[in-house]
């Protein structure tokens, strides 16, 4: 999921983000897949166990993330691989931290109430539209030390694990608008498929 066009403060390229990160500066971003490309309906497969093509998948995405400059979500299936992973990292506007979740197999437990919010998608470039969702979710998933964890989400951390969760099943957050805004979003959507995109 992305952020409006506002890029963070300090990470605007990917060297200037991940210098802070020593292990990651040698890595090179993955390429984002865009709308219109296939992957993005597939349904990604769980994942059994963690080995060192994770822990390399996992570095990988979190580089293209900081790379973008305002994302704040990613799936593996938007990067072409069909693998039951997502990252998160909501960023601190202030300081810069890196905080990032990488989450194996997640799951959505419970749901509760509801909220509307603006949206947009790193492989939808510049369409940003409300999206209803639960308020508030209990999640599932596995670490990158294998291990599980329950956790509950609500506010923006809830809203992107369900963006992300949703790409991992195929379905993007236009999906989740009615038919009329998706009808004046067309043309907007036309444009991103016909693009010439270096893959
Ligand atoms: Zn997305």
């Amino acid at each position: 999921m992305s952020k409006g066009k506002r890029k963070r403060k300090n990470r605007q390229t990917a060297d200037q983000g991940v210098d802070e990160i020593p292990h990651l500066s040698k890595t090179t971003p993955l390429q984002l897949r865009y709308y219109g490309d296939p992957v993005l309906r597939k349904r990604a497969e769980p994942v059994e166990e963690i080995t060192e093509a994770e822990i390399k998948l996992a570095e990988e995405m979190l580089v293209t993330l900081y790379a973008t400059g305002n994302g704040i979500g990613l799936a593996a299936t938007q990067v072409g691989v069909l693998k039951r992973f997502l990252i998160v990292d909501l960023g601190d506007d202030e300081n810069e931290k890196f905080d990032p979740l990488m989450l194996f197999n997640p799951e959505i437990l419970s749901s509760e109430g509801e909220s509307v919010a603006q949206e947009g998608c790193l492989s939808i470039p510049d369409v940003r539209a409300d999206v209803k969702r639960p308020e508030k979710i209990g999640v599932k998933a596995m670490l990158l030390n294998g291990k599980y964890i329950e956790f509950e989400a609500s506010g923006l951390l809830s809203r992107v694990l369900q963006h992300e969760i949703d790409h991992l099943n195929g379905t993007l957050f236009i999906d989740r608008i009615s038919g009329i805004k998706r009808q004046l979003l067309r043309s907007e959507l036309e444009q991103i498929q016909k693009a010439d995109r270096p893959y």
